[in-house]
């Protein structure tokens, strides 16, 4: 078998036994249309306050330049679709947070394959799972995992959206995919329309400030009483343009014991998630991903949330 092939059936192999869906792979070229789109973006305003997104625009645009000697870049992702387990009249947590933190179990899964590569084949590479300026679904898109929805997601033609990204930049040049999935949304607007709050400003448009993900998850500080009023019943997250896209139906339920639910996640109601401790929540949310807004962001949701209740 010749080199090129026997590191793509090792990683096909190592993908599989550690529970990814699927991987591909793609050029490490600048992505210039790419970067063109994110400035555009950013020039709207849409990045809300996340300062992060519009730094380090070099480095995303250029593999070469976050990692020197990339060659070719591996995307992975892993399934999180499962049911949703809270009952319905609990504050709302995205599923992707249900168990443990997807950063925590997809990086160590590519570490894994980083450090098999290597010893196996010499081959170096450096693991991201969003955490560095990476264009991660534009890359997955490269490597033939699925195309970019009107909600701004990854969508797989066979398996819908409940998907995770991760990547591994390599210093060998491997084939990258020659099929991608092409653009498959047609003339449905589902996601739009179901938007509660305007978020998806047009298609293929997410504008942050209205996106109840962002104000549960990344926004600091108090919400403003209009901010407030957009998280409804939200208290982390927010799966709706997930929920009604018709690609979902295809959806496979993971097979990932870490992402299974956490029983005392989903049973607190929104007067419980507003006393919480700092002790008992970091007790119970240790590698959570439900720990990024802290305590004191998950009772400010939580205090939204019972306003919301009151106004029904
Ligand atoms: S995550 Fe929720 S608020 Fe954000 S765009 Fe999707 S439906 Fe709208
Ligand atoms: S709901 Fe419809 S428009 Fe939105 S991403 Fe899915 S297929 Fe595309």
């Amino acid at each position: 078998m010749a080199i090129e092939q026997e590191i793509i059936s090792t990683i096909t192999d190592l993908a599989k036994r550690l529970n990814l869906a699927d991987w591909g792979i793609a050029p490490a070229d600048e992505m210039v249309n790419e970067a063109d789109r994110l400035a555009l973006w950013i020039s709207n305003g849409y990045h809300a306050d996340m300062q992060w997104i519009a730094e380090n625009t070099a480095l995303r645009q250029n593999p070469k330049l976050l990692v020197p000697g990339t060659q070719s870049i591996l995307v992975f992702t892993i399934n999180y679709a499962q049911q949703p387990v809270q009952p319905p009249h609990l504050p709302r947590i995205a599923r992707y947070a249900y168990g443990r933190d997807y950063h925590k179990v997809l990086r160590n899964k590519l570490k894994k394959i980083g450090s098999v590569l290597n010893q196996r084949f010499g081959i170096s590479g450096r693991c991201f799972v969003d955490s560095a300026p990476v264009f991660e679904r534009e890359l997955a898109v490269k490597a033939g995992l699925g195309f970019i929805g009107k909600n701004c997601l990854l969508i797989h033609r066979n398996a819908g959206s409940w998907f995770l990204l991760g990547s591994i930049f390599i210093d060998i040049p491997l084939p990258p995919a020659q099929k991608l999935q092409p653009h498959s949304c047609g003339g449905c607007t589902r996601c739009i329309d179901a938007c509660p709050t305007g978020a998806l400003a047009a298609p293929y448009t997410l504008d942050a400030r209205k996106c109840i993900s962002y104000l549960t998850i990344e926004k600091r500080g108090d919400l403003e009483p209009p901010e407030a009023k957009m998280l409804g019943n939200h208290l982390f997250g927010c799966d709706i343009c997930q929920e009604v896209c018709p690609w979902n139906r295809f959806a496979i339920p993971t097979k990932e014991p870490d992402f299974r639910p956490r029983p005392w996640i989903m049973n607190l109601d929104a007067r419980q998630w507003q006393d919480v401790s700092d002790e008992d929540f970091n007790r119970h949310m240790a590698g959570s991903a439900i720990m990024r807004p802290k305590a004191e962001g998950i009772r400010r949701n939580a205090e939204a949330v019972l306003e919301n209740e009151k106004r029904k």
